[in-house]
């Protein structure tokens, strides 16, 4: 089987993990970074992407993660699109810099921060249930980022090459439908 591992810093890791298994992928809590050894690909979940950072900021794991993510397929969901992508703003703060995207912090304001949609998406199989909490929104894509849903015209869920990023929470709908577009993505980057 795939493994996948699910950095297991803080945050929803649990939910993805199940995710994992339930589709024959084994799933391995990263909590160091020598764990993302031989690793073929990488989940990093939703939670607070400024507690991340803190985390990261320890032992090196920054600079391995960095590495890791510029040749390894990696998903981030939420706080893990936040920490994907190139420039991110309200407030500005570092990343992993490596998907092509401006995305903008708590975008959606308290009143409606956190709901749950059906959208649209181009991945088979119809509508999609999009778990949003104090989402980030994509305010910005290069031209290697492909969109793969929407939500008020501006991208939820993209991949660019080896990568992929939700603004929302696959991991808690019952639909596997991104975690597998994602498995398939592992696979074919091994097979490229
Ligand atoms: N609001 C969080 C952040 O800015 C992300 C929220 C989430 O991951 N559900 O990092």
């Amino acid at each position: 089987p795939l493994r996948i591992g699910v950095l297991a810093i803080q945050g929803d890791y649990d939910a993805h993990a199940t995710a994992l298994n339930e589709l024959g992928a084994q799933s391995i809590l990263v909590r160091k970074p020598d764990q993302l050894t031989g690793l073929d690909g990488l989940i990093i979940p939703g939670g607070e992407s400024t507690t991340f950072l803190k985390f990261l900021e320890r032992d090196g794991f920054l600079k391995s993660l960095q590495s890791f993510v510029q040749t390894t397929p990696t998903f981030g969901t939420c706080a893990g699109c936040i920490l994907l992508a190139k420039e991110v703003q309200h407030p500005h703060q570092e990343s992993l810099a490596v998907l092509d995207a401006t995305v903008e912090r708590n975008a959606y304001g308290r009143q409606i921060d956190s709901a749950i949609y059906n959208g649209e998406t181009s991945l088979p199989g119809g509508p999609l249930e999009m778990v949003y909490i104090r989402a980030p929104r994509i305010t910005r894509t290069g031209p290697a980022v492909r969109t793969l849903a929407e939500r008020d015209g501006f991208p939820v869920l993209v991949e660019q090459g080896h990568l992929m990023a939700a603004t929302f929470h696959p991991e808690l709908s019952s639909d596997r439908r991104v975690h597998q577009h994602f498995l398939d993505l592992v696979r074919n980057h091994q097979s490229a």
